[in-house]
């Protein structure tokens, strides 16, 4: 493919951008203009239906959707389109499934059966197991829709089958059997399956409904082809066929996927597809010859992007280990997770759940960039670029509440205590409109969630009201002479020095005094760094609550 990397800078910031532009989609939407295509520019991604639509989905999406934007930011027309392969049959179980709302559920709780019937079968023929949407490839479909909405993504998803049917695909699929000792030439440099008998179509059986690969004959006067149906070896295992012999026209069936891809640049006019690495070796070299040299057309600007693994794993839907667009936006806002995907494609990286706060922070580094307040011109020159399109709306007055501040505020609903600890932290004043506060709560909520579901040093709740607790006398005093600091006006840090001391001072255990401390705000003998914590609260209610007060 066309490098259009420059020499790799070293440093963390500077190589996000991905190339001697200051921003990779920038350098992508370069390379398309050179082409001088024709209007609409078609930006093309593609999936192949399986059990959960999850966020490694989005990598093509998200990563088209930014070259897209850039192409529209200089007055082209721009349509983003995702193609199904739903024509494809399905080749095994999926072993988890994501219902209408994108909530990951075992085969154990949808028709499993139905679907082990229909192993062989094209997805757009399969039952919904959910019984909702007309087909299993339209529910997988309509998830992805979903997600792309959430993410305020404008992409149009497009169905194979449906290409078939109307007979779109008809004079690709003609052309490529007119030329069939030539397509055979051509795969036969990338397949070693490919021999004299070979035939690039795979009719559907008109008795059992499945994928068949047995073409026996083909007339192209009437535009059909005869078969066999044939057993079909998928990952080792076999799927039957029904022996029936039978006649298929050029819209019942499929091109295989190493002549389907090119077609389909073909008949959507597609000007720039990115992929992943697993196409970039096997797939684009084949797809890219096919187009010149069996379709006689121009493949699309190419761009290969690296895997990102989620919480040091591949993702994979049958172990489990995914995470869905509507699951990771209960922990961030949209815009983050957008500029996850402004991120440089051409690096490796992994999205740990665990240490989103980090994530957030490099986003919220990011913005301040493109304000001009970050003193690295690596970062603010990809900031320039890149940040209109990450965010809804520019809006300079925006405040960022730390991840991990928030989650800290997320230890309390009461929501006029969120805003005063804010306060107390110089995030919030008199001047800050009221979107912005509400803006920055937003992610309190998030953080919030996120504490939950990694059940992490944040996971506590401030007791509105004041638990029982029973202390000693000399905690008690201990814990009078610590609302005296804390009247007195001390910082976080400053009240958990002063907890060492005033433990020491009383001759009570640190360890007692502390769990003391969280008693009494958490109602739990355990919690975050207590002084700290303290110093964020209101004054006046940590100083009520030292002396059991209310
Ligand atoms: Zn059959």
């Amino acid at each position: 493919m066309n490098d259009t990397d420059g020499p790799r800078s070293e440093s963390e910031t500077g190589s996000e951008a991905g190339s001697q532009h200051d921003f990779w989609a920038a350098a992508v939407a370069d390379e398309i203009e050179t082409r001088n295509p024709e209007e609409p520019i078609v930006i093309k991604g593609g999936v192949s239906p399986s059990g959960v639509a999850h966020l490694g989905n989005f990598n093509e999406i998200m990563r088209g959707y930014f070259v897209a934007e850039v192409l529209r930011s200089r007055g082209h027309e721009v349509r983003q389109v995702f193609t199904s392969d739903d024509r494809d049959p399905l080749r095994k179980l999926p072993r988890k499934l994501a219902d209408a709302e994108g909530t990951i559920v075992g085969l154990g709780d949808v028709d499993a059966g139905a679907l082990g019937r229909n192993l062989g079968t094209p997805y757009t023929d399969i039952p919904d197991p959910f019984g909702e949407s007309e087909s299993y490839a339209a529910h997988f479909a309509s998830l992805l829709k979903a997600d792309a909405d959430r993410l305020g993504v404008p992409v149009e998803m497009v169905s194979n089958t449906e290409l078939y049917e109307d007979g779109t695909f008809e004079p690709v699929v003609e052309h490529v059997l007119e030329r069939v000792a030539t397509a055979r030439e051509v795969l036969g440099k990338y397949q070693s399956k490919v021999d004299g008998d070979y035939v690039p179509f795979n009719p559907i059986c008109s008795n059992c409904g499945k994928i068949t690969e047995t073409v026996t004959g083909v007339d192209l006067d009437a535009g059909t082809v005869d078969y066999v149906c044939t057993d079909m070896t998928a990952g080792g295992d076999t799927i039957e066929g029904c022996g029936f012999e039978g006649t298929a026209t050029f819209r019942e069936g499929k091109l295989p996927w190493r002549f389907e891809w090119p077609a389909q640049w073909q008949v959507l006019g597609v000007d720039f597809e990115p992929f992943g690495k697993d196409h970039a070796e096997g797939s684009w070299p084949s797809g890219r010859d096919i187009a010149e040299n069996v379709l006689g057309i121009e493949p699309p600007v190419p761009m290969t992007y690296e895997w990102f693994t989620l919480n040091g794993e591949a993702l994979s839907s049958s172990s489990g280990n995914v995470v869905t667009v509507p699951e990771i936006l209960e922990l961030l806002e949209p815009a983050v997770l957008r500029y996850f995907f402004a991120l440089n494609p051409r690096r490796a990286r992994d999205l740990d759940l665990s240490r989103l706060d980090q994530l957030v922070d490099g986003f919220d580094r990011f913005e301040r960039a493109y304000f001009g307040d970050v003193d690295d011109e690596s970062i603010t020159a990809f900031a320039k670029r890149a940040y209109p399109y990450v965010v809804d709306d520019v809006r300079a007055e925006r405040i960022r509440l730390p991840y991990t501040f928030a989650a800290v505020l997320g230890m309390t609903d009461d929501r006029e205590l969120r805003i005063e600890m804010a306060r107390n932290e110089g995030y919030v004043d008199d001047d800050t409109p009221e979107w912005a506060v509400e803006a920055a709560l937003n992610r309190v909520d998030r953080a919030r969630a996120w504490a939950e579901r990694m059940d992490n040093a944040y996971n506590y709740r401030i007791q509105e009201t004041l638990p029982e607790v029973d202390v000693d006398d000399d905690v008690v005093a201990a814990l009078e002479d610590l609302a005296a600091f804390v009247a007195a006006g001390h910082d976080g840090e400053a009240i958990q020095g002063e907890m060492y001391e005033t433990a020491r001072r009383h001759g009570i255990e640190v360890g007692d005094f502390f769990e003391a401390g969280y008693l009494l705000f958490f109602d739990q003998p355990q919690g975050p760094r207590l002084g700290e914590f303290l110093g964020e609260l209101d004054t006046e209610f940590v100083v009520r609550r030292l002396r059991r007060e209310g």
